[in-house]
């Protein structure tokens, strides 16, 4: 075997677990450890200084600059406890992931001497060179200047050695260049739209959050492994490679007995995450081999996406203690399940009360219908940008594929919500909704199960499933920051909501009661979407893709065309409107989008046609040699008759040869290909013609495969699926 695949499997497969570090006290007690919560602001901040900051954050109030100064004294000094020597503005750019400039507390005394200082100026603002990072042509790189504002709503934490403060980061002219900054406004925006209905069923709502919990989907692959895999190395996942003999048909993986290094890593993760405040529940192995998930119990959903960012980057620095490398990748192995990041979404009130859950009684059911057939109503009407806000290079190996949502957005209702709209629209308007078994046998009435308990009425084909208490957008892809899937949804809410709210106050204008005017207002709603929208049956079919067509569903499955929609005119009327982008960050978006698919299609493909030039081609002339050998040996020995003898390396070589040659004419069709691409001048032109040439990818591994599957194992250069995927 070749020495080094020799070598690392050998390595690999002899690591034993890692040892954890395991706090002696129980988790309740360092949970939180490592962020400025109200607690440390208690006790780090005078009387005034914490009312003013609990304010600002609970009530948006600002802060003004003595306040800043004694807040930032405050998480000085808590800091320097935990041995923080440096500070950084944390943001999220258009970019895979989180950006830090890290800068020391290190300031002159002005009197020979070193001081560390942190004031509230630093804490608010700073102004990192911004020309690196992705802009769409809002910011030419000559005019470097954006600036970094702190986020008081995400409190401040310690990594490492250092205090990092959650930021927005914005362009010097005002416009968006992160994740955050146009999620805060989705997330005013829906609280804005759905307060005054709430405050219809009860005056003491102030507030209406939106709730996320994630799901993360991740592999895990050792570190010697990924070493030798340079497509792992580049670009996260495997362009080539046979499958395994033994894959997850025996769906042996899922929820098995997690393996022991696997287990130390997790155990590792979570701790970590503990400190950092992040109220990790779930851990369990995912269906495919070497696959896994994590999730936290939800929270708010600015804070539980910087969680999330988080939970990436602590995943991510702690593997490599433990050997291993995690890949966030939504698609790293061909012909086994890819990942996914499911957003569990919700909105709840201030008053403490799910909007997206059955009530305690008919009122309280009438507005958990309202909100459901709202929020149906919005993702009606947007699905194609709810399409969009997901799609990526790297979830588009994923989407349509058979086992992740199709590249079609519908919802999944489920048997007991379609028949309560269903019988909504037989019965008079002032039909109260009850809670089932409340009145005895149900005759005509509409009736809701007070909890739904019924867990198997699931459907793992819908990219939008209702599950009792919330909707799961389960098309957001694995390395995704959730901010773009869930700053679309909460705007298409929020206008969904403020029509809804306009409507309904027109027919109380009109005379009628608000329990009569709100379902008068549902019904055509309803109507409207219960044969759109709404579909309960298999996502996976071609049967379906033709329907979804008919109803008027957007169908597209080309990436970079997808992100069109969001410059329709519907969709930059949605988003000035609520104020969440405007018309010219909507349109910069779409270039870094553009940009963005284009580069990773063109590492993957030079990383393609250089590993099948220097890694493949070799190998399999190599072995091809070693028949030829073969055959020649053969023909000295057995003389005329040495065809017969030697017919099964003859056999090979024949097919060797017809394998290279075509890898060779698909690799320079390739190269031609990027040629021709890389000349385009508009950034969606080439996207599209990048496209193309992600889609030539497959039938070009496809040739890599076969070769694997003739050339001599000993003399294959790169650890194989069957390694990759089943070492742990
Ligand atoms: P599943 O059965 O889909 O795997 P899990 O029990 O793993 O579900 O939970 C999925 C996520 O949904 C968790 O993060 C959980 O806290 C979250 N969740 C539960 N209720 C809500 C809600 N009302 N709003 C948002 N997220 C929620
Ligand atoms: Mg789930």
């Amino acid at each position: 075997m070749s020495e080094l695949r020799f070598d690392v499997i050998q390595d690999a497969f002899k690591k034993k677990a890692a040892v954890v570090e395991t706090p002696a006290v129980k988790t309740s007690e360092y949970f939180g450890e490592l962020v400025f919560n109200r607690d440390k602001m208690r006790k780090y901040l005078d009387d005034k200084t914490f009312k003013a900051i609990v304010n600002c954050i609970d009530n948006g109030e600002p802060l003004d600059r003595k306040t800043a100064d004694g807040v930032a004294a405050g998480m000085k000094t808590w800091a320097m406890e935990h041995g923080v020597t440096h500070v950084t503005h944390w943001f999220q750019p258009l970019t895979d992931g989180t950006a830090e400039k890290h800068d020391s507390f290190m300031e002159y005394d002005g009197k020979g001497g070193m001081i560390e200082t942190f004031d509230g100026k630093a804490l608010a603002q700073q102004e990192p060179d911004a020309s690196s990072f992705p802009s769409g042509g809002i910011r030419a790189t000559f005019e470097a200047r954006g600036y970094t504002a702190w986020d008081p709503t995400s409190p401040v934490f310690i990594q490492d050695d250092t205090l990092c403060i959650p930021t927005v980061f914005i362009s010097y002219t005002g416009e968006a260049l992160d994740y955050k900054t146009p999620l805060k406004k989705a997330l005013k925006a829906v609280s804005d739209a759905a307060v005054p209905i709430c405050q219809m069923f009860d005056p003491k709502v102030k507030k209406v959050f939106s709730y996320l919990g994630w799901e993360q989907e991740y592999f895990l692959v050792d570190e010697d492994l990924y070493a030798a895999r340079p497509d792992l190395m580049l670009t996260g996942r495997t362009l080539m490679g046979h499958a395994s003999s033994k894959n997850q048909q025996l769906d042996d993986h899922y929820f098995g007995a997690i393996p022991s290094r696997v287990a130390a890593f997790m155990r590792d993760i979570e701790i970590a995450g503990y400190k950092l405040g992040i109220p990790l529940k779930t851990r369990h192995n995912e269906v495919a081999p070497n696959q896994f998930e994590l999730a936290p119990i939800y929270g708010e959903t600015n804070l539980s996406n910087d969680q999330n960012q988080q939970m990436m980057n602590v995943m991510n620095s702690i593997a490599r203690k433990h050997g291993f490398v995690v890949l966030f990748h939504e698609k790293p192995f061909d012909g086994i399940n890819g990942s996914g990041k499911h957003n569990n979404w919700s909105l709840g009130t201030d008053t403490g009360t799910l909007l997206l859950a059955p009530g305690k009684d008919a009122m309280g059911n009438l507005q958990f219908v309202t909100f459901f057939v709202n929020v149906l109503a919005a993702v009606q009407k947007h699905n194609d940008i709810l399409k969009a806000s997901i799609a990526t290079a790297t979830n588009a190996h994923r989407l349509g594929a058979n086992e992740a949502p199709p590249a079609i957005v519908s919802a999944f209702l489920g048997r007991t919500m379609t028949a309560v709209l269903k019988k909504l629209l037989e019965v008079p308007s002032d039909t109260p909704i009850e809670i089932a078994g409340k009145k005895g046998k149900s005759v005509g009435l509409v009736e809701i199960p007070e909890i739904f308990v019924d867990n198997t009425d699931r459907n793992r084909t819908s990219p939008f499933a209702f599950t009792g208490n919330r909707f799961e957008f389960r098309a957001v892809g694995s390395s995704a920051n959730c901010a773009g899937a869930m700053t679309t949804l909460n705007a298409a809410v929020a206008e969904q909501l403020i029509a809804f709210k306009a409507d309904v106050d027109k027919e109380i204008k009109a005379g009628k009661a608000m329990n009569i005017a709100i379902m008068d207002t549902l019904k055509p709603i309803i109507k409207s979407i219960i044969d759109v929208v709404c579909f309960d049956g298999n996502g996976y079919t071609d049967e379906w893709k033709a329907e979804a067509k008919k109803r008027g569903l957007d169908t597209l499955t080309n990436v970079p065309e997808m992100f069109k929609s969001f410059t329709t005119p519907k969709a930059i009327e949605l988003f000035t409107k609520l104020g969440v982008y405007t018309e010219k960050e909507l349109e910069a978006r779409n270039e870094v989008k553009w940009e963005i698919y284009t580069k990773k299609v063109q590492i993957e493909a030079r990383v393609t046609g250089r590993m099948a030039l220097n890694h493949i081609i070799p190998a399999a002339l190599d072995y091809q040699t070693k028949l030829l050998k073969n055959i020649d040996l053969m023909k000295d020995v057995y003389g005329d008759s040495y065809k017969d003898m030697a017919a099964v390396s003859m056999g090979f070589v024949t097919k060797i040869s017809e394998l290279v040659n075509k890898l060779k004419v698909q690799v320079d069709d390739m190269v031609e290909a990027r040629k021709k691409a890389n000349v385009i001048e508009g950034e969606y032109e080439k996207a599209l013609a990048y496209h193309e040439i992600a889609e030539s990818l497959f039938p070009l591994r496809k040739t890599i495969d076969k070769l694997e599957e003739v050339v001599d194992n000993d003399m294959w250069p790169l650890p194989k699926y069957r390694e990759l995927l089943f070492i742990n």
